[in-house]
């Protein structure tokens, strides 16, 4: 049952409701700043910018601005990309300060979003956001400026309506999310706490509360070139060996895994898919007449909370896939002189709060009150919710309208009154859980 909304949440709401427009100037803005995801090494596009438009809003509505760049990753972090710059590529977290007495909020989104390649099969231009039958069409309307741009006219509802929180809220944008989480995990390092937290993803009023973590190993495997068209020798007389051929029972290792998983007991979770192991990339080969001398194989391998060891790593996982790639290249005595080589990514790890947690209750029972019922559910893939939850100590789960179809895809949208209904329920969130002063 939907808690009966008070008079003074009623004006809150139809605060939210009564700034649509400048819910949708605050979506354009952001939509128009380049955040595209990329790589270490590449440069900083619009970050700077988008982050001083979110910063200088929060200013005005009295919060204590934190703006940073990051050290570099530097090497050696199992959880972050090696040599990632924060160069031009600043992370937020501001501070509005509540009268005392009541539970902080965080509330986070991510900045960067993805590729808008094949750019000219949009139907307008990615990074101006167009209004057509009450959808947003743009890059990162769904996932998730938009979510970002509801966030900030919540707290602007709740200032122009006169409303003091007791508990602070922190607001909190970061980068990275889309590759590796390493803006979250920075905020994290940077200090960046709350007593529970909501990511506004677009979750389809859902309360994503569990998530999986992945795994990233690219595994090389070792050939001999020769002339593909020219009779070779046996490999122990000299003669070429082909690395993509070899690759093959590594692939098919990883496909019997993959099966093995479907129904292990370990495997099984109440709201998320059992672990997954996918190949991605294959780099092999240089030239069409010559049997390749190398074959790197690229795996997308997920992984469930349960699956976390003592110090919270994928460490047990890595350590079955190895075993698993072992066995099958221990058939072939080729390997006992050419090992696989194995170089392992980012381990971004899962993360789960409860599903009956306070802040997700009241979050859901606001939704389910402005007609928007929700569940708590999983998302097999992964947020930066689970950066909070786990490294900072911060319950957090992802909130937020309806992208599911059409987040990372060419003329990505959601619906504008998903964006208001998401805005007002973080608003009476802010209020259920922070209290009113
Ligand atoms: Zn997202």
């Amino acid at each position: 049952m939907a808690e009966v909304r008070s008079g003074l949440e009623e004006k809150v709401v139809e605060a939210v409701r009564g700034n649509r427009d400048e819910l949708l100037g605050v979506t354009a803005e952001l939509v128009a700043c380049d955040t595209t995801a990329r790589g270490a090494g590449e440069p900083a596009r619009d970050e700077e910018k988008l982050q001083g438009i979110l910063a200088r809003r929060l200013a005005a509505l009295g919060a204590e601005v934190d703006l940073w760049e990051p050290e570099p990753t530097g090497k050696g972090n199992r959880h972050v990309p090696d040599d990632l710059d924060f160069r031009g590529r600043p992370q937020l977290a501001a501070r509005l300060r509540g009268a005392g007495g009541g539970r902080s909020l965080l509330l986070n989104g991510h900045i960067d979003a993805v590729d808008v390649e094949p750019r000219e099969r949009w139907a307008s231009d990615p990074f101006t956001v167009v209004e057509r039958d009450g959808r947003l069409y743009g890059r990162g309307t769904g996932d998730m400026k938009g979510g970002i741009a509801a966030l900030v006219v919540a707290l602007e509802a709740l200032a122009h309506t006169g409303v003091r929180l007791a508990g602070d809220v922190v607001f909190c944008t970061v980068t990275d999310e889309e590759s590796s989480g390493a803006g979250g995990f920075a905020a994290v390092a940077h200090g960046v706490r709350a007593d529970a937290g909501i990511c506004a993803e677009a979750t389809g009023f859902d309360a994503w509360v569990a998530c999986r973590g992945t795994l990233t190993p690219y595994v090389t495997v070792t050939g001999r070139a020769g002339h593909a068209e020219v009779r070779q020798a046996h490999w122990r007389e000299g003669g070429a060996v082909n690395a993509i051929e070899k690759a093959i029972p590594i692939v098919q290792a990883a496909q019997r895994l993959r099966a093995e998983w479907r129904d292990r007991p370990d495997h099984q979770h109440p709201l998320l898919s059992p672990g997954d192991i996918v190949p991605t990339i294959v780099k092999g080969g240089t030239w069409e007449v010559t049997h390749p001398e190398t074959c790197t194989v690229c795996f997308d391998c997920m992984y469930l909370p349960g699956h976390l060891d003592e110090e919270g790593t994928g460490k047990r996982v890595e350590a079955e896939i190895v075993r698993a790639f072992e066995a099958a290249a221990g058939t072939d005595p080729w390997f006992d002189e050419h090992p696989l080589g194995y170089e392992w990514r980012c381990d971004v790890v899962p993360a789960e709060i409860p599903a009956d947690h306070p802040l997700v209750t009241v979050t859901l029972d606001a939704g389910a009150g402005l007609g928007r019922p929700g569940r708590a559910a999983g998302l097999d893939s992964w947020h930066d919710a689970a950066t909070f939850t786990r490294r900072g100590g911060t319950p957090t789960f992802s909130y937020g309208g309806d992208a599911l179809a059409t987040a990372h895809t060419i003329d990505e949208w959601i619906a504008v009154d998903d964006l208001v209904d998401a805005a007002a329920v973080y608003a009476l969130a802010a209020m259920r859980w922070c209290g009113v002063a």
